[in-house]
């Protein structure tokens, strides 16, 4: 089963990822994540991206689409696994498509998750204060950039993605075990 969490900031797809990490059993591959681990460890890439990131901007194509290109060549993404905050932009979408592809691989469902805008403003900041401010990207302005950031450039792959009739959209303002049932009806498991 190889999917994406598709949805704004906030939206609950990384506490979405770890609870269909157990139940399916595939990876969660989530390229924030990964960046905010190359941030800590301050590697050449962490470095370069800590600053973009820091102001709610997207890191580049190239940076992401390496990461995930190297990762899903790894023996626990055999049987599959969860993108969580990629692809972001219709550049990514296509290197994606073109990877995939190359590996002999195919995508099984986009999973769109929505909520309105005040409701993701407010539980980011919550977010912020629970773990103290441990994500520099987590404060209030930040996030009304990121939003911005994920109308303009992310957005836009709910039709690209609705084009290939692979896209299901569930609603991420219900509670979480109540989005998790939505998205195991849509892929059927
Ligand atoms: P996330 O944890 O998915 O909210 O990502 C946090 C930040 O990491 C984003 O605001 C971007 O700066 C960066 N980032 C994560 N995934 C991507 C991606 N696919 N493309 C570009 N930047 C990304």
């Amino acid at each position: 089963m190889r999917l994406i969490l598709l949805g704004p900031p906030g939206v609950g797809k990384g506490t979405q990822a770890k609870i269909l990490v157990d139940q399916l059993a595939i990876p969660q591959l989530s390229t924030g994540d990964i960046l905010r681990s190359a941030i800590a460890a301050k590697t050449p890439m962490g470095l370069a991206a800590k600053e973009v990131m820091d102001r709610g901007d997207l890191v580049s194509d190239e940076i992401v689409n390496g990461i995930v290109s190297e990762r899903i060549d790894q023996a626990d993404c055999a049987n599959g696994f969860i993108l969580d905050g990629f692809p972001r932009t219709v550049a990514q979408a296509d290197a994606l498509g073109t990877m995939l592809t190359h590996k002999g691989m195919t995508l099984d469902a986009v999973i769109e998750i929505t909520a309105d805008a005040g409701t993701l403003v407010s539980r980011v900041a919550n977010r912020a204060k629970e773990t103290g401010g441990a994500r520099a990207d987590d404060n209030v302005e930040v996030v009304r950039k990121r939003l911005e950031v994920y109308r303009e450039l992310t957005e836009p792959l709910v039709a690209y993605y609705r084009g290939k009739g692979t896209l299901k959209t569930v609603d991420g303002m219900a509670p979480v075990e109540e989005v998790t049932a939505a998205i195991r009806r849509a892929i059927g498991r």
